[in-house]
């Protein structure tokens, strides 16, 4: 604030208006019952202090009991309706502080849900995110609040105001100008406040990633294994010291600066009351009068002081609604969306052409050239170590990323032209870090195409072809049985089971004549994977479908296999092929063989 006033001023003005609109967008009635009980409560006071002289000169000049009893009535009644005002504006505030909270939350929600995964894995824009979510609930309500609340100050000041300047123009003056100093000091330190906040959201994001890492049921059983709870507790705690010595510094400086510059407002507020009570010894004024100026100036005092207290918190609460914005407005990297519904030549299947792709701020490569194609019907297996690049092929050809050169295309036509909601539902994937909903057996497996969630039909199907059905069957509820174990009643499942809920969830997508498997097999036996890719293959006859996986006695039953390392394709060819090149591949086969022998 010390240093841009003016443009702080400016994005006081600008939020406040932002905020207003998103509560009136909320709800209307309540914004409007809002302003009213403000209005109402703003001018009261300067009536009941003007009541309050009748009654005492009414008193002093004895004119009758009628008079002053009269007064006292109206006084009596004035403020009664100011207590009305009061309750009115607490309970719009109640009201429109959960309306508002939410309205926002859905905001964020449904920002976050247009963005692209590359986003998301950048932590500073992560960080943003967090940090609209965090003060979502709070700060534009506050902002509404203090709106109101200054206006009510405002329209309050104006009648101390012009009741004052009967007295004396200065007077009016030094109610409003002996509180300019404690507001620079308050937004000074406001602007403080609000730039560690904004430092510290990577420390805070590591707290709250602690915090989950201590307090999900996901993790326990490791952190209890390793023996990790303390060291993180520890790690936790000295987060909190760290920033609790920031808060502190700032909050003991507030306090010491706010105590000097309060004691500069108080001294001026003295002094007229001197004046007044001296103006009233010379018999300049009534004794109503002394005692209406001293209760105009008493509340002026306080009205002043909430007023600049109210933009201090403004330009606070403007700041971090300027995050808020930040992260609303982010474009979606996405923007260019294809609108292709049908390739030109459904016989050519995939084709990757000269792909190349890095991470966003990575300095790897993680694929380089590579030249695939993928006939309808064929059934690809890709081999590799970990990190070779296996997964970042599937996520290419899914679409969550875009390749950094080269160009992959599906039937002829090319990635980016496809409508993305087509494409979705061509392409089956599992990933080897699927999600276990905390959902119903049947929503596990409907959410696979989110038309049928609910259609326990569709589901029995699916789960069929993906052998989750036997054991769906065993289950207390069928397949109404909640899973995981968040919430009542939930069932835990074995990692086996899982993946089969998992690849019944990719069988929902009838439509999908790309199947992809990122190694779903993973945690069962080998019995269970190599019945499971035989069941595959017999499902997928016209399909194409692509496996991961690291267990050779399946992986020979692809027609087609690519041996990637280091983010290129070093080997193809069908199994026999392979073996009588005598490569990698026949290594690694050999290598497996003799274990099992
Ligand atoms: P694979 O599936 O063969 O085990 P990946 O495709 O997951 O391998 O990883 C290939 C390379 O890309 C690795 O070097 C890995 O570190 C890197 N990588 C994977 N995911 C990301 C990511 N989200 N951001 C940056 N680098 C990544």
């Amino acid at each position: 604030m010390s240093e841009r006033p003016l443009r702080s001023v400016g994005s006081i003005v600008r939020y406040c208006g932002r905020a207003l609109s998103l509560s009136w967008q909320t709800n209307a009635s309540l914004t409007v019952a809002f302003g009213f009980f403000t209005v109402v409560a703003a001018v009261l006071p300067a009536g009941i202090a003007y009541v309050g002289k009748l009654i005492v000169d009414a008193v002093v000049q004895a004119q009758g009991r009628g008079d002053a009893l009269r007064w006292v009535l109206v006084e009596g009644g004035l403020v009664v309706a100011l207590l009305a005002a009061q309750r009115g504006l607490s309970a719009c505030d109640a009201l429109l502080r959960a309306l508002l909270a939410e309205r926002v939350n859905e905001m964020i929600l449904e920002k976050a849900v247009t963005l692209e995964l590359t986003q998301f894995e950048d932590s500073e824009f992560y960080d943003k995110l967090t940090r609209a979510r965090r003060e979502a609930s709070s700060r534009p309500m506050a902002m509404v609040r203090r709106s109101f609340g200054l206006m009510q100050n405002v329209v309050s000041l104006v009648a101390f105001g012009t009741l004052l300047v009967g007295f004396s123009g200065y007077a009016a003056a030094v109610l409003v100008l002996a509180g300019v100093p404690s507001f620079l000091v308050e937004a000074k330190f406001s602007n403080d406040a609000f730039r560690l906040f904004r430092w510290r959201s990577p420390e805070t994001r590591q707290q709250s990633y602690l915090e989950s890492v201590l307090a999900i049921e996901s993790y326990a059983k490791e952190v209890k294994l390793y023996q990790l709870a303390p060291l993180f507790l520890e790690r936790y705690k000295n987060i909190f010291k760290r920033l609790y010595a920031e808060d502190r510094n700032l909050t003991l400086k507030r306090s010491v600066w706010g105590f000097c510059v309060g004691l500069f407002g108080t001294g001026a507020f003295y002094a007229a009351y001197a004046w007044i009570a001296l103006e009233a010894v010379r018999g300049s004024i009534s004794l109503g009068d002394m005692t209406m100026y001293l209760a105009l100036f008493r509340q002026g005092q306080s009205a002043v002081a909430a007023a600049l207290g109210a933009v201090g918190g403004l330009y606070e609460d403007s700041l971090y609604l300027s995050t808020l914005y930040e992260f609303l407005e982010q474009p979606s990297l996405g923007v260019a969306r294809g609108t292709t519904t049908h390739g030109v030549d459904p016989k050519d299947g995939i084709r990757f052409e000269h792909v190349s792709f890095t991470y966003p701020g990575s300095s790897v490569t993680a694929l380089e050239d590579i030249n695939l194609h993928i006939r309808p019907g064929q059934k690809l297996a890709l081999v590799g170590e970990n990190g070779s690049g296996k997964t970042t092929l599937i996520k290419l050809l899914a679409g969550l990323y875009k390749p950094t050169s080269g160009r992959i295309s599906i039937e002829g036509v090319d990635l980016a032209e496809w409508d993305p909601e087509v494409l979705r539902a061509r392409i089956a994937v599992i990933f080897q870090d699927f999600v276990r909903y905390q959902l119903p057996v049947g929503e596990n497996i409907g959410s696979g195409d989110v038309r049928y969630i609910g259609d326990e039909e569709r589901q029995r199907v699916a789960a069929d072809k993906g052998m989750a059905a036997p054991f769906i069957e065993g289950l207390s509820k069928g397949y109404a049985t909640q899973l995981g174990r968040w919430f009542k009643d939930g069932q835990e499942l074995s990692g086996g089971q899982w993946q089969k809920i998992a690849l019944s969830r990719a069988f929902m997508r009838e439509g999908a004549d790309i199947v992809v498997l990122d190694e779903p097999t993973a945690s069962m036996d080998a019995a269970a994977e190599y019945e499971v890719f035989e069941r595959i293959k017999a499902l997928t006859e016209r399909q194409i479908a692509i496996l991961i996986a690291h267990r050779f006695s399946t992986v020979r039953m692809a027609d087609s296999i690519v041996v990637i390392e280091r983010g290129k394709i070093i080997e193809r060819g069908s199994h026999g092929e392979l073996m009588e090149e005598g490569g990698v591949y026949a290594k690694l086969f050999g290598l497996q063989a003799e274990a099992y022998r």
